[in-house]
């Protein structure tokens, strides 16, 4: 029988199962074993590296075996830890192989590899399978990396609440939207449909629900603001958000003229 298929076996390393015959072979043929545990390790070496912290540091081991395979040097002999045979080690194993896997490959009428070239032939298409395979999962590597980045600095949503108008400024509407960043920080965005006030300037408060309590979250310039929440202001005590009209008189606190308020409904 000729040996596998290299691309069956970077499937089979992948975790596709293999056929009754495949397995039969590699249980038999060290050759195709050896590559396919080669070819394992890669994956295993791709898939234990999947972290963002690798992103920075690339799997040395991968690289270093993809320079193995390429004969780009020594610097690697410290590569094959693993248990993985050194390149020259594999390359005596192959040759002492060749007598038999010559008559082999003559027997085999339809084999595709000529009897003439075969172990160049054979080790240059799997270089280029292991560095295929290697390069997929950098790109995995990568792919995943950036998604966990993604994920992880991506603020959540954990509270909004729709702002309604109080009778003195009917035509007014809000909405406020609380998130939170990965670090805890909470930020408040209010966004006010209102005409604009001729006078004064509009602020944006926490207030309790008894309205025992309030603090400012800083003046709205505009239709749109973000505002900090600070960090020792509980949004399940201060769960009203409130819009108010103040004039322009030096008075830090509420001026009683609210335009819109609303209550944080919690995700
Ligand atoms: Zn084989």
């Amino acid at each position: 029988m000729s040996h596998l298929d290299p691309d069956r076996l970077s499937l089979i390393a992948l975790g596709e199962p293999a056929t009754d015959e495949e397995r039969a072979h590699l249980d038999t043929c060290d050759e195709c074993a050896l590559e396919l545990a080669e070819l394992e390790y890669t994956v295993i070496v791709g898939r234990s590296t999947v972290g963002v912290g690798d992103l920075e540091a690339p799997p040395e081991r991968v690289w270093a075996g993809i320079a193995e395979e390429l004969g780009l040097g020594a610097a690697d002999r410290m590569s094959t830890a693993g248990g993985i045979p050194a390149a020259d080690e594999r390359e005596r194993a192959a040759t002492a192989d060749e007598p038999e896997r010559a008559s082999a490959a003559a027997s085999v009428s339809d084999d595709e590899e000529s009897p003439g070239a075969p172990a160049p032939a054979r080790r240059k298409r799997r270089t280029r399978i292991v560095f295929a395979l290697a390069a997929s999962i950098a790109l995995i590597v990568a792919a995943v990396g950036t998604w966990t980045l993604v994920r992880e600095t991506q603020p959540v949503e954990i509270a909004v609440a729709t702002l309604d108008a109080f009778p003195a400024h009917p035509d007014a509407s809000g909405t406020a939207v609380i998130v939170e960043k990965p670090d805890g920080a909470r930020q408040v965005q209010v966004d006010l449909e209102a005409a604009e006030p001729s006078d004064g300037f509009r602020e944006v408060w926490l207030i309790t629900e008894d309205a025992s309590a309030l603090v400012s979250l800083g003046t709205l310039e505009g239709s749109t603001g973000v505002f900090p929440v600070p960090d020792d202001i509980d949004l399940r005590e201060y769960v009203l958000v409130d819009v108010s009209q103040e004039p322009a008189d030096g008075d830090p606190t509420h001026s009683g003229d609210s335009i819109v308020r609303g209550e944080l409904g919690f995700a």
